[in-house]
């Protein structure tokens, strides 16, 4: 070998790494004859004079590619033990085919040359000390970056051409083949083709994909499987939304043949990797756009505004589709205050609402922002949106009842053809078994079977047909339709008509509508901007608050005030009597005086009896609870009787309230019965303390419950605990010592 008198000893001494590698997977498959020679040249290495166990292969890079470093642990080992010195002489079959970046064999060429270790390959010895063996490798890496280049341009060069005369082949989309002669036709599988024509039907009549997706719910559809053992055949299963997706962005179906809508970007991440990523350019930088190209299912126009409908569904883009509620103008109405978008809201009881709520976020509402019940809008623009319907548009709303004729018609073609294929499949396996020879028993056995699968196959078949036309419900004529469509306001209130259906006719003509500046607050001023450009206010009154329109009147107050009195039922009985009724429209009864009397403060009646105390008087007195007194009344310890209003008065002189007192002590539940007061000077409650010390209330809870800190509980069950210096002193010290609680902010304060 040329070169070898520059093999020292101090070469021999260290290893010879002979590094194999194949780029790919099929390179390694049907390359085996480089792969041998790569092998053969550890033998090279014996016979320059390595000893045999100094010789080192290193092939764990075999099918990865050479484009870079990173995922090559061989060509990472190979530069780690040069590094180290440790290695005589890297063997490789051409020099430049150890790594395909020019980058990556620089460096591992200027290690060798520090660490003096010899690069071998096919052609001689090189010792990177010298000047000319590295100018030699140098240029040896440089052409072959070159020969790839020339290879790849020429390779794209190609695809390109054929791309640019709409030749070059890819796998079809579904509802698409190839015919003989290689050019693009529709499939003549006359049920894929009502599958994808479907899909652009119900796209056009839904509006989204996931209503496409709703429409095909229960319906299967087609995907021709392209390679491995399916491939050329159709398979059914589910449409899926990304599917939806898929064939709504795909130009194939507009007839056009189009060329690089994806395209390969190499992105360099943070920790220095480099990956491929393949992002889809946008139409405008599509290279190869070629219109008419094949027949397609929709035109180029329709397949633009598919698009543009989508994009306006993307709602985490700021769109605003109409979706299924009832609120009418979601998605359109605007604050004429601050400007900003309102917002629908719907309440519990189901009335909707619209809100200004973004500028109440943000706090920067003004004083005429508000929020408006959705039907004081909805009714008043609905009703001017129906006063300028005018003929030409119920003409439109025909156009559309033949769309849905057209719809039902195509959901049932669905399953007709299904029936025709079930039906054709019967009809051969028929004649299968008829041709077969009677003799050939076997053979004539198994093809019987299969006839009568297929018979049943076409039996259920027939059997969802029925199903379809009969869960259909039948259309009204067009005689009927043209009738109710002069009477656009019953079509309109129909209960039949869906609400994303009367929003959507309501964006064809209205473009927006604004809640515009009203200080006062029983009026609502509406601006309608109609799509032709020209303006509407309208100004409506707003639904009074229920404070406002239940109102008990002035006249039954003032009578119960002089009644006061009175029990509450004989002052109903008297307010019924002069024909008042609540403000909810009903007979006025106990309860509801008892409300008149809280709300309208009219003072209760002198119930008591001389010497007769209420629950609360004798709690208060004995400093026990409401609960406590009501349990001895119940328990029958205490006698009382029931007042007018249903209250209790408890007769109560000197001996009752001993026996009283007596019975308080006693009681484990009540503890101090003698403290009926609040807190004393030096108590603290839990929030104050846990204020104090800037723990959470329930570190102190927790350390009351553990007695670290002592509490007394007061007559309401609250409790409290004796604070001094020597006990704060010692909390403070228990929340240094612990490693979870940190005080809290608001004791810097
Ligand atoms: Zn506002």
């Amino acid at each position: 070998m040329r070169g070898s008198e520059k093999i020292a000893a101090g070469h021999l001494e260290r290893t010879a790494l002979i590094y194999v590698r194949q780029s790919s997977l099929a390179q390694v498959r049907d390359n085996t004859e480089s792969t041998a020679r790569q092998y053969a040249l550890a033998d090279e290495a014996v016979r320059l004079g390595w000893a045999r166990a100094r010789v080192e292969v290193i092939d764990a890079d075999l099918g990865m590619s050479g484009r870079s470093a990173d995922r090559r642990t061989g060509f990472k080992d190979l530069v780690g033990r040069v590094c180290l010195g440790e290695v005589g002489a890297v063997f490789g079959l051409e020099i430049s085919r150890l790594a395909r970046s020019s980058a990556d064999l620089s460096r591992l060429l200027e290690l060798a040359r520090l660490t003096d270790t010899l690069v071998v390959d096919a052609d001689g010895v090189y010792d990177l000390a010298n000047f000319n063996d590295r100018l030699l490798l140098g240029l040896k890496g440089t052409m072959s970056e070159a020969e790839l280049h020339f290879l790849a341009g020429r390779l794209q060069g190609a695809k390109r051409a054929a791309a640019e005369r709409g030749e070059l082949r890819f796998p079809l989309p579904v509802g698409f083949v190839y015919d003989d002669e290689g050019a693009t036709i529709i499939d003549p599988d006359a049920e894929v083709q009502a599958a994808v024509a479907d899909v652009f039907a119900a796209f056009r009549a839904g509006g989204s994909a996931y209503q496409v997706v709703a429409a095909f719910k229960g319906r299967r559809f087609p995907l021709r499987a392209y390679g491995g053992v399916w491939a050329g055949q159709v398979r059914f299963g589910r449409l899926t939304h990304a599917r939806v997706l898929g064939i709504l962005a795909n130009p194939s179906y507009a007839g056009a043949y189009v060329f690089g809508r994806y395209h390969s970007r190499r992105v360099v991440e943070p920790d220095g990797t480099v990956r491929t990523k393949v992002v889809e350019l946008p139409r405008e930088e599509w290279p190869v756009v070629i219109h008419a190209h094949h027949p397609g299912y929709i035109s180029w126009d329709y397949y633009l505004a598919n698009g543009a409908r989508l994009a306006a569904n993307t709602t985490n883009a700021g769109a605003r589709p109409p979706r299924e509620g009832h609120a009418l103008c979601q998605g359109i109405i605007a604050c004429g205050s601050c400007g900003r978008p309102m917002s629908t809201r719907y309440h519990r009881n189901g009335l909707a609402a619209y809100e200004c709520s973004a500028s109440r976020a943000d706090h920067m509402a003004t004083a005429t922002c508000r929020s408006i019940a959705a039907v004081t809008v909805d009714d008043a623009v609905a009703e001017r949106l129906l006063d300028a319907l005018n003929p030409e548009e119920v003409a439109l709303a025909l156009a559309a009842a033949d769309e849905v004729c057209d719809r039902r018609a195509r959901r049932n073609r669905a399953a007709e053809l299904a029936v025709e294929r079930a039906r054709f499949e019967a009809e051969r396996a028929e004649r299968a078994f008829h041709a077969c020879e009677p003799e050939n028993r076997l053979v004539a056995r198994s093809l019987e079977s299969r006839w009568e699968q297929r018979l049943f196959a076409l039996n259920d078949a027939e059997k969802s047909l029925a199903e379809a036309e009969a869960a259909a419900p039948p259309l009204p004529s067009r005689a009927e339709l043209e009738a109710l469509t002069t009477d656009m306001s019953a079509l309109w209130h129909a209960p039949t008509t869906a609400e994303r259906d009367r929003k959507r006719l309501l964006r064809t003509l209205i473009a927006d509508v604004t809640l515009l500046p009203e200080p006062d607050f029983s009026k609502a001023r509406i601006g309608i901007r109609w799509h032709t450009g020209a303006t509407d206010e309208l100004v409506v009154a707003r639904r009074q608050s229920v404070t406002a329109y239940r109102r008990t009147e002035p006249s039954a107050i003032e009578l119960a005030r002089r009644l006061a009195d009175l029990s509450n039922n004989d002052i109903a009985e008297r307010l019924n009597a002069a024909g008042y009724t609540t403000g909810a429209g009903r007979p006025f009864d106990r309860m509801a005086v008892a409300n008149l009397r809280h709300y309208h403060q009219v003072p209760p009646a002198g119930l008591l009896e001389e010497g007769e105390l209420t629950v609360a008087d004798i709690a208060g007195r004995i400093g026990i609870s409401h609960g406590a007194v009501i349990h001895w009344i119940a328990r029958g310890w205490l006698p009382a009787r029931r007042g007018l209003n249903n209250q209790w008065c408890v007769p109560f002189d000197p001996d009752i309230e001993a026996a009283c007192r007596q019975r308080a002590e006693r009681s484990a539940h009540i503890h101090d019965p003698d403290t009926t007061d609040a807190k004393a000077d030096h108590e603290l409650t839990v929030a104050e303390a846990a204020s104090v010390l800037g723990v959470s209330t329930n570190v102190v809870y927790y350390w009351i419950e553990r007695h670290h800190v002592q509490a007394r509980r007061a007559p309401g069950g609250r409790l409290f605990i004796g604070f001094d210096p020597d006990i704060e002193a010692e909390c403070r010290s228990r929340i240094a010592a612990s490693v979870h609680l940190k005080p809290a902010p608001q004791s810097q304060t």
